[in-house]
């Protein structure tokens, strides 16, 4: 009642618009993340609605019965139990890839000025967030190394703030220390205010308590 009709095309259309360069690396995965979410909770909602709409058989002729005909009510803490799961394999999944690429890059990191720049964003991590959040800074690196990019240490950087906001570690990062509910911008070796483009820090000296605040 479910046939496998092969991969989504809404999946396909996206990698192929990645793939030609339309989207960047960060669009692209966030997307193809949206896209997963959506259908497991779009599954979850169908799940809900069969169950509830089952007291009485006709519901069962309205067709996505297939999915869920042989699921009950009682089988829901098992249906729970493995989207949890699910999402703590992905989270595992992601962590091991984070610390694979992190480790590709150490290995052969060097001191051209890309290298610099990582090292002294990874400053700035550790001040701001603690040294646990290092391998993502190494990640980026890896993956932004391998690109042909003309400043690839801005790209690394956007792409480290884009991450710890999308991942909710700091929504503001890094906050602005005289106007916390927004982030700094980074340009040219300096974070900076947003608002006048005042410099705040230098790239590597960010620190958690600003004597500056006002
Ligand atoms: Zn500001």
């Amino acid at each position: 009642m479910n046939p496998y009709t092969g991969p989504d095309p809404v999946l396909v259309g996206l990698l192929a618009r990645y793939c030609a360069g339309e989207v960047s690396l960060e669009t692209a995965a966030t997307e193809w993340a949206r896209i997963y979410m959506e259908s497991t909770r779009r599954l979850q909602f169908e799940l809900r609605r069969s169950l509830t709409s089952r007291n009485g058989d006709a519901a069962s002729s309205e067709g996505e019965g297939g999915v869920t005909r042989n699921i009950t009510e009682p089988d829901l803490p098992k249906v729970r139990a493995l989207f949890e799961r699910v999402e703590a394999k992905l989270d595992l999944m992601r962590s091991e890839l984070i610390e694979e690429s992190a480790r590709e890059y150490l290995s052969s990191a060097g001191n051209s000025p890309f290298d610099k720049a990582v090292r002294l964003l990874a400053n700035d991590v550790t001040e701001t967030l603690g040294d646990r959040h290092l391998p993502v800074v190494w990640s980026f690196a890896a993956h932004v190394r391998q690109l042909e990019l003309e400043d690839p240490s801005t790209r690394c950087i956007e792409d480290v703030q884009q991450h710890f906001q999308d991942t909710f570690v700091d929504t503001t990062w890094p906050a602005c220390p005289r106007h916390p509910n927004h982030p700094l911008d980074y340009a040219e070796g300096s974070w900076r205010c947003p608002r006048d483009g005042a410099v705040v820090a230098r790239l590597g000296e960010l620190s958690r308590h600003p004597g500056n605040r006002i």
